[in-house]
């Protein structure tokens, strides 16, 4: 995606108004690499992944395997290529649907598959995500939250799809389910050549998956570039606050000085210059005057801080 922007109608009679919720976005996913999206609630990170699907309007410009998107048409003919991983596995299944019918209904949706093959494919789905044929009888209110998890991703493998979008894949999971559902997606990562887009504030879960990170703010890209480099050394101070407040073994080693303080401002209070000024342990006047420019600090890095050489 190139220059990415998206607006929405702030309402009201008469109101031509619109509300800014993400600008200038630049981003790409090579086939095969896991992008880890990370920020806060409220940083636009789940209406991204709708601007890429095609369910949310947006300008700039969008190619997926080559193929630029621009009309509903070009992202219906993609549709097949890409799925959704839901947070909440269990709630996106239907209650009145069982398993088997769950994840063969992408097939039935696209016309890909008649219904006496149906049986058989559901069976090798839920095979690929480890789960015994004999589960496709069950109801989604009789799955565990883990089993519920596979079978979110058997459904979105029904297609073959080569991008997986997936929204918090291991939210409201224990720690040795995520770890499960990770080493779950990694290896279908690799047999099947998928790249994910994974949506995130766990950046744990992020530190142990993705090629890649972006991170957002408020609409805009405040630092991206390799995982272990920005683990190793984060540029931006938002970044470095993400990090610093990540759970530790030792919560004495936690890094108190970065922490950023109170809750993020909504993007109808969207802060002047650089939004993230109210909340930046290093803010400088010129912050709240001058909006810093994403800028390429390193191969493969960028950020969008007026301190990043004395920060980085
Ligand atoms: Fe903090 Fe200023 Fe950098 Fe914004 S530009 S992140 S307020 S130091």
């Amino acid at each position: 995606m190139e220059d990415l922007q998206v607006d929405l109608p702030l309402g009201g009679l008469f109101s031509r108004a619109e509300l800014n919720i993400l600008a200038g976005i630049t981003l790409d996913l090579p086939a095969g690499q896991t992008l880890g999206l990370v920020g806060e609630s409220g940083s636009g990170k789940t209406t991204l992944a709708r601007a890429i699907l095609g369910l949310q309007s947006s300008t700039g410009s969008l190619a997926f395997e080559g193929r630029p998107l621009a009309t509903s048409a070009d992202f219906r003919a993609i549709r097949r290529r890409t799925a959704l991983m839901f947070q909440d596995a269990a709630a996106s299944l239907s209650p009145r649907m069982n398993v088997a019918e769950a994840v063969t209904e992408p097939l039935v949706i696209h016309k890909a598959m008649e219904g006496a093959k149906r049986r058989d494919k559901a069976a090798e789905l839920l095979a690929e995500v480890g789960l015994p044929a004999d589960m496709g009888a069950r109801f989604p209110h009789e799955l565990s939250g883990g089993q519920a998890r596979r079978v979110g991703v058997a459904r979105s493998l029904a297609l073959k799809p080569a991008l997986v979008i997936a929204d918090e894949p291991t939210a409201g999971l224990d720690v040795s389910v995520q770890a499960d559902i990770l080493n779950l997606m990694a290896d279908l990562k690799a047999r099947h050549g998928l790249s994910y887009l994974i949506i995130t504030h766990n950046l744990a879960l992020i530190r142990h998956v993705a090629d890649r990170i972006a991170v957002l703010y408020l609409g805009r890209l405040v630092e991206t570039g390799p995982t272990a480099r920005i683990f190793a050394s984060p540029a931006h101070p938002y970044t470095k606050s993400l990090i610093a407040a990540e759970p530790k073994p030792d919560p004495r080693k936690r890094r108190v000085d970065l922490a950023i303080k109170g809750e993020i401002p909504g993007v109808l209070r969207r802060p002047r210059a650089c939004a993230f000024h109210t909340r930046c342990p290093l803010v400088q006047d010129i912050c709240r005057t001058e909006e810093p420019v994403l800028r390429t600090i390193a191969p493969g890095r960028q950020a969008r801080c007026h301190l990043i050489d004395a920060t980085n």
